[in-house]
């Protein structure tokens, strides 16, 4: 994993320390080291934080005890708490609120599969890309998570349920791509055979679409899926959706993600959120489908989720079935994505939205 880039951003520090739930072994063999301390000692430490997801220094019993104390006063562990968890009644999909050490919150969903348990994460606080249908840019961006933020909501889950996490998804609330390195750093945790050990072929990360990111991304050449948020088959009616668009011409995206394909020969996937009236025509259809024809992609159609601060309706069940045959058609790969947990708030942002505003769902 030499691509990776080697240092993490200063956000990685808290309160003026780093983090070590952020660092790679390497760097926290070398913290270990200032400390005084041997080397097995950082893969002691490393382990108790990436394998056995502790929550405290104190947990860390093979630790000699004046050590413990030393890195509690140098290396404050960032650890998410949790502040409210709901489990759906029709699929079993868990959504869960965590408390930063900050005090900002946060939500991360568990969805249980037949080919094993996936957890969309957050990779921000707030977003600042405003797509029009999105709950989670509402109130802006906040900031940033740390690489470590970002695997907790792995960690916690885990050990909540007892159930082992074996695929990932970066489409929670915030654009990952708008925070880097601090994604890459996590990806790498993520997949280290130090640590939780996930396959990057397990591993989505969504994007609205930054161009010069998706480029740097497919440098990397990683083995994780890129996820493209397109929505619209035009770039009149991308910008009406998605004010990324007036960044970027839709054509640069679609060349983005050719380039991810050519450098990483990984299938791009589509996203394709279908709202009634607005984007979901058979000419509509016609129009992505001469789009996209030409790439080894796969289109996940997704009926929007109603937001209360807009007025958009999800599709009718006719005109998705409809849309996903004009595709077809054209030989495109599709999925309709199965709802899941829609008692609980699934969309995007909605439960954190609902407990900022001092509403908080149905309590579990
Ligand atoms: N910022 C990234 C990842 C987070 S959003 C991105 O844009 O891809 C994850 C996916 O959910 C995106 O495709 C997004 O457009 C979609 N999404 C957000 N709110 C939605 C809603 N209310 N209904 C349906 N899809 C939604």
């Amino acid at each position: 994993m030499s691509g990776f880039l080697g240092k993490p951003n200063s956000e990685s520090r808290v309160g003026g320390n780093m983090d070590l739930k952020s660092m790679t072994l390497a760097e926290v063999t070398q913290a270990v080291a200032c400390m005084g301390e041997k080397p097995f000692r950082a893969r002691q430490l490393y382990q108790w934080l990436h394998q056995k997801l502790a929550t405290d220094y104190d947990e860390m019993t093979n630790l000699p005890k004046d050590f413990r104390e030393r890195l509690k006063e140098q290396y404050p562990l960032t650890v998410l708490t949790l502040a409210e968890r709901l489990v759906s009644k029709q699929d079993g999909t868990e959504k869960y609120l965590f408390a930063l050490p900050d005090g900002n919150v946060i939500e991360s969903v568990l969805m249980r599969y037949r080919h094993g348990n996936s957890v969309c994460i957050s990779s921000q606080a707030g977003c600042r890309m405003g797509c029009r249908f999105c709950a989670s840019t509402l109130g802006g961006l906040i900031r940033n998570l740390l690489p470590s933020e970002m695997l907790e909501q792995v960690y916690r889950i885990q050990n909540v349920t007892g159930e082992r996490v074996s695929h990932l998804v970066v489409m929670g609330t915030g654009e990952p791509l708008d925070n880097y390195e601090n994604l890459l750093r996590f990806l790498e945790l993520l997949t280290d055979e130090n640590g939780l050990h996930i396959s990057q072929r397990n591993v989505t990360v969504s994007t609205c679409g930054l161009v010069e990111k998706i480029r740097s991304l497919a440098h990397e050449k990683l083995q994780i899926t890129l996820a493209l948020s397109l929505h619209a088959p035009t770039q009149e009616k991308r910008k009406k959706l998605m004010p990324v668009a007036y960044k970027y011409e839709l054509e640069e995206v679609l060349d983005a993600c050719r380039y991810y394909f050519r450098q990483t020969g990984r299938r791009v996937t589509f996203e394709y959120s279908l709202v009634r009236g607005v984007n979901d025509t058979e000419e509509d259809a016609e129009q992505l489908g001469g789009l996209i024809k030409d790439m080894n992609c796969h289109v996940n159609l997704i009926p929007v989720n109603p937001i209360a601060e807009r007025d958009y309706v999800p599709s009718k069940e006719g005109r998705i079935a409809a849309f996903k045959n004009k595709l077809e058609k054209n030989r495109i790969n599709v999925t309709i994505r199965r709802e899941m947990g829609r008692d609980i708030q699934g969309a995007c942002g909605q439960l954190r939205r609902s407990y900022l505003s001092g509403n908080n769902g149905t309590q579990l």
